[in-house]
């Protein structure tokens, strides 16, 4: 996609801090990093979202991502990391080509856990939550 920052990338026509890649993935250095070491793992192929990720390809991320997130932490002397991806508009993806962030995560920084973006829960019952497992089960 010409459009795409990410497909630029990968194209080198815009630059990148590149720290992995091989035939399906590319890994980068984030040009605005949450912390030290903050590295975007993304597929070279131009799909939007995991659900449109071909599943070979997918694997291939999360085999990136395996291998590079201690890496990442080594590199920068972290405590953890937080592993994630922003998947569709609405959660938060500015950039429409899928990519897992790696944000390397230090004892004090003040990040929270992914359970803080949300402000409240939802209240489920038991017959929605075998209702919701069972259409999940279905789709996978
Ligand atoms: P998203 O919000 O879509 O999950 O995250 C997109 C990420 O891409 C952001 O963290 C942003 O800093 C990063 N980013 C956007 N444009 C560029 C770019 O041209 N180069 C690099 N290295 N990172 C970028
Ligand atoms: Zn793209």
């Amino acid at each position: 996609m010409s459009d795409c920052i990410f497909c630029q990338i990968v194209a080198g026509d815009i630059p990148s801090r590149t720290v992995y890649e091989d035939d399906t993935v590319l890994a980068f250095l984030d040009a605005n990093p949450l912390a030290r070491g903050h590295t975007l793992v993304i597929p070279k192929s131009h799909h939007e979202t995991l659900g449109e990720l071909p599943s070979d390809i997918g694997s291939d991320v999360f085999a990136a991502l395996h291998e590079l997130t201690p890496a990442v932490e080594a590199a920068v002397d972290a405590d953890g990391s937080t592993v994630a991806f922003n998947n569709g508009e609405e959660a938060g993806q500015e950039v429409p080509h899928v990519h897992g962030h790696i944000v390397p995560r230090f004892a004090g920084d003040g990040g929270r856990p992914i359970h803080s973006l949300f402000g409240s829960r939802p209240d489920l019952s038991e017959d929605e939550l075998d209702d919701i497992a069972a259409a999940i089960e279905d789709g996978a």
